[in-house]
């Protein structure tokens, strides 16, 4: 069966700090950019390596995923890849991560990806702090 087409893109919040820096109005230090995605570091990193991978095209979070067009969804995950690589981290490991949400502690509603690595990272980022065994 057909895939029906994404929804039409929303008009982007003006507000949103990610599509400033998509904008060129806001400052960012870039790591690679095409016509979907755009890449670049976190401005608090907290891995040797901490980059975000986000879409050019406004949505809030994983949860609108279907807003994006299929192209742009496929450019996301194969960005994550590609800055992985090019960073030297691709072969000891690193870790993709979306927060979506209040619970997920999702702090800028532009949807993005966090690519970290670098060094060892810790076993579990699933979860919340591990509740002290008695
Ligand atoms: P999250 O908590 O998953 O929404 O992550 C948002 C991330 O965006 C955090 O790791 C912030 O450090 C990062 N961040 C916020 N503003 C900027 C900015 N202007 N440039 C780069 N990273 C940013």
């Amino acid at each position: 069966m057909a895939q029906a087409p994404p929804p039409a893109a929303k008009e982007a919040p003006v507000d949103c700090i990610f599509c400033r820096i998509v904008a060129g109005k806001a400052p960012s230090k870039k790591v690679y950019e095409d016509q979907y995605v755009l890449a670049f570091w976190d401005i608090r990193p907290r891995a040797k390596v901490h980059l975000l991978v986000i879409p050019k095209q406004h949505v809030a979070s994983l949860k609108e995923l279907d807003e994006l067009p299929v192209e742009t969804r496929a450019a996301l995950l194969s960005a994550c890849v590609r800055v992985a690589k090019d960073q030297g981290i691709l072969d000891k490991g690193f870790r993709v991560i979306t927060n979506a949400g209040k619970d997920a502690s999702q702090s800028v509603f532009h949807l993005h990806f966090h690519v970290v690595g670098g060094e060892q990272l810790r076993e579990d980022a699933i979860t919340k702090d591990p509740t002290p065994q008695p």
